[in-house]
């Protein structure tokens, strides 16, 4: 289906290279490395361009359709390096086909996944002395895809650049594994059936930060999102997946055509499934929660994403109360499912599903 993409690679020079962070003191997407990913699609030619180059701008026209109607979507994915240099990417595939999935809701082209994890793989190979070994930090790694065509008018973009930038992270949870308080939005929503919610689409960020500021000054550290339509169902929480161990189950909201599948959230299901853990999606109310959190029915609630991992609730606020889950502890479910996700993605675990791919 696709000609093969020749990837052109230009080096930086050796004085232009940029000062390694303190890995102590990564933070999130602070520090890029020397070098991208970078090709263009235009509607005469498809695919061409394709480069390692230098990390640099983008020099564009400011009626590039992307600064206009956000034809725009990305994302986001690890690598990982253990103390032997071995280099790892975890179930790159599915992100990159998730992207083509965003790619044909947004009326952008699609591209080779193959082709672009092979790019990937020496992107980041020849940036390995960036990947950080320290436990739990990563080379976070992100594709995008933006409209390039100077136009104004709402179309689709007979020009787009497709690029991935690099940047070392640090461990998540410097000051500890610890559970955060999260406010239960029942006015503002992130996504509707029928809409964008379900790719990975910029503009869905740009309209939740002011509900995610709105939480912030009142305490607390993310938004969970209720459904569009009755403000009944749970969604998601910030910009991951969410999950509830009741009693008897371990719960995560249905993919309704309003939530992102998150590649977490499926492997999460799987995990909790070898475990023995009987793990369903169906529909989740926060009736249901409040009264699992009330009741002590609800034993654990954490969320699921890339830059986290988990990422375990230790209270709800809705509706001017706070409820909160397992006394504000993490929960043996939780801190299992971490432990173990985290050494799959470093090479130390048995991988029976095959989700890490070697790079090296
Ligand atoms: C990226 C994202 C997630 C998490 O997906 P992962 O593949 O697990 O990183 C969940 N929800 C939203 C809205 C997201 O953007």
């Amino acid at each position: 289906m696709w000609d093969e993409i020749e990837v052109a690679v230009e080096k930086c020079a050796e004085n232009e290279m940029k000062r390694k962070p303190d890995p102590a003191n990564l933070g999130f997407g602070k520090y890029f490395t020397d070098h991208m990913f970078r090709m263009t699609w235009s509607r005469e030619k498809g695919w061409h361009d394709a480069k390692i180059c230098p990390y640099q701008n983008f020099s564009m026209d400011p009626a590039a359709l992307v600064f206009h109607y956000a034809q725009a979507i990305f994302e986001g994915m690890k690598a990982f390096k253990n103390e032997d240099g071995q280099l790892y990417f975890f179930r790159p595939e599915k992100n990159f086909e998730r992207m083509n999935n965003s790619a044909q809701r947004m009326c952008m082209p699609r591209f080779p996944v193959d082709q672009v994890i092979r790019a990937l793989k020496a992107l980041v190979y020849l940036e390995r002395d960036w990947v950080p070994t320290e436990y739990g930090s990563a080379l976070y790694m992100r594709p995008t895809m933006i409209a390039a065509q100077p136009a104004l008018g709402v179309q689709p973009a007979n020009l787009f650049y497709f690029y991935i930038i690099l940047t070392p992270v640090g461990a998540y949870y410097k000051e500890g594994f610890n559970p955060t308080k999260i406010y239960v939005s029942d006015e503002y929503t992130r996504a509707a059936k029928g809409g964008v919610g379900n790719v990975k689409a910029a503009g869905n960020y740009a309209a939740s930060i002011y509900m995610s500021e709105i939480a912030k000054k009142e305490g607390y550290s993310q938004v969970l999102w209720l459904d569009a339509k009755e403000h009944r169902y749970v969604e998601e929480v910030g910009t991951s997946n969410i999950f509830f161990k009741f009693k008897n189950e371990l719960v995560t909201p249905s993919l309704s055509g309003s939530i992102l599948p998150g590649i977490t959230r499926d492997s999460t299901l799987k995990l909790a499934d070898s475990f023995g853990v009987k793990a369903v999606e169906r529909a989740v109310s926060i009736d249901e929660v409040i009264a699992g959190a009330e009741s002590g029915d609800l034993e654990e609630a954490f969320a699921t994403g890339t830059a986290a991992v988990i990422s375990p609730i230790g209270e709800f606020f809705y509706k001017g109360k706070s409820y909160s889950v397992n006394d504000n502890k993490v929960g043996a479910l939780s801190e299992r499912l971490y432990t173990e996700l985290q050494e799959i993605q470093h090479g130390e675990r048995e991988d029976p599903f095959k989700w890490v791919m070697k790079l090296n």
